[in-house]
């Protein structure tokens, strides 16, 4: 029996040629590739500036210290995202202030931010979800009216566009990440784009033990961190980087297929819609059901006795147990995000899937919905 995991990366030849003279050359740390990498990345992006990281939740840590956030201030974001964009926030000791989200894309609710701004509000954490961006007009134009600085977390939605203009190069700074199950990989890995030098230098130090300008060893300025890339990600990064529009498309191609096949279906399976001002990027494949949810967990199952991998994507941050007990959460109280959270489910979605693997995955996955609902 063929079997479809959720998501694995394209390892082609150039990447592991990329690598290996990495290796070869034993500069495997702060030696050149490191900074091509952040170039030719800010030039994809069409900002003036990147900062390469270890993983993209060190660089929204960084965005937040580059943008001042601290103990007291709180930061808008949204409660159906991967935890991380969240869990950033409250590194700087900051609270982050949950909006809900718009049905249809799942990304934070223009409409609802205002009313959740206050004397201690600093910032908006737009997060772009699966691929699609978050309605970025309408939230630079709350950011400007109340002076709050806007980052975007990027790191689902690269190369995704919202009316025309790429993510990355709205807010005062950008992430984007690079995990295997990301479009594109380093391993581990992120970035920060940004267009302000101020923002790009105080970042490339903290990257670095809060270095000085000088680049003098034991030379340090504030707190830093270690959240270098090494060279052998660089690497890797720079052999996907020059694949990412092909990368892209194909994406776009098997998102295609799997609308065509699941219309059939469309009594029992929602597929995701992108929005009219959206490009998408599609980084996973999430279908929401349309039966009771309380089916989800044997369906899962039964879908895994048949080869398919399938997730709950994504459970809404503010219900995580430690979200509970620090802020007193409780179902309910982002009543789209947690609606969207129990109808999700994510699907194989990975280079390489061939239009016969999305038909026999389709088919699967509506028997098993159809017998046990
Ligand atoms: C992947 C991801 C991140 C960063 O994840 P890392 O594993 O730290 O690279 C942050 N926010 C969102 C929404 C993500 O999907």
């Amino acid at each position: 029996m063929k079997k479809f995991p959720l998501a694995k990366p394209f390892i082609g030849k150039k990447e592991i040629d990329n690598v290996m003279a990495v290796l070869k050359s034993g500069v495997l740390s702060l030696g050149q590739r490191h900074l091509d990498f952040e170039k030719k990345f800010a030039k994809k992006v069409g900002t003036k500036y990147a900062v390469s990281v270890c993983n993209g939740t060190a660089g929204l840590h960084l965005a937040l210290l580059a943008a001042s956030i601290k103990e007291g201030d709180e930061v808008i974001t949204s409660p159906f995202s991967f935890i991380a964009s969240s869990n950033a926030i409250l590194y700087v000791g900051a609270r982050p202030v949950f909006v809900d989200v718009d049905p249809v894309t799942g990304n934070i609710d223009p409409e609802k931010i205002e009313e959740k701004i206050n004397k201690n509000t600093k910032a908006i954490l737009a997060v772009h979800i699966f691929g699609q961006p978050a309605r970025m007009d309408e939230i630079m134009k709350i950011a400007r009216e109340y002076k709050l600085k806007v980052i975007e977390d990027a790191c689902e939605s690269i190369e995704a566009t919202f009316k025309g203009q790429k993510v990355g190069t709205f807010g005062e700074s950008a992430v984007f990440a690079f995990y295997p199950n990301k479009q594109m990989t380093t391993g581990e890995g992120g970035i920060l784009t940004t267009n302000s030098l101020s923002v790009y230098e105080m970042c490339k130090s903290l990257a670095n033990q809060g270095r000085g300008d000088s680049m003098q060893w034991l030379d340090h300025k504030y707190l830093g961190y270690n959240y270098r890339m090494d060279e052998m990600s660089a690497a890797l990064g720079l052999a996907q980087l020059g694949r990412l529009s092909s990368f892209v498309r194909e994406r776009q191609k098997i998102a295609g297929w799997y609308k065509s096949y699941l219309s059939k279906y469309a009594d029992l399976i929602e597929v995701p819609v992108t929005a009219s001002d959206n490009t998408h990027t599609w980084f996973v494949y999430v279908v929401r059901l349309k039966i009771d949810p309380k089916h989800k967990g044997a369906i899962i199952k039964e879908l895994a006795k048949a080869g398919v991998v399938s997730k709950v994507y994504l459970p809404s941050i503010h219900l995580f147990d430690f979200y509970r007990k620090k802020f007193g959460y409780k179902p309910g109280d982002y009543p789209i995000s947690e609606d969207i959270s129990a109808r999700s489910l994510a699907l194989p979605f990975y280079l390489g899937l061939k239009e016969q693997d999305v038909q026999l995955i389709v088919t699967k996955l509506a028997k098993i919905v159809r017998k046990i609902s």
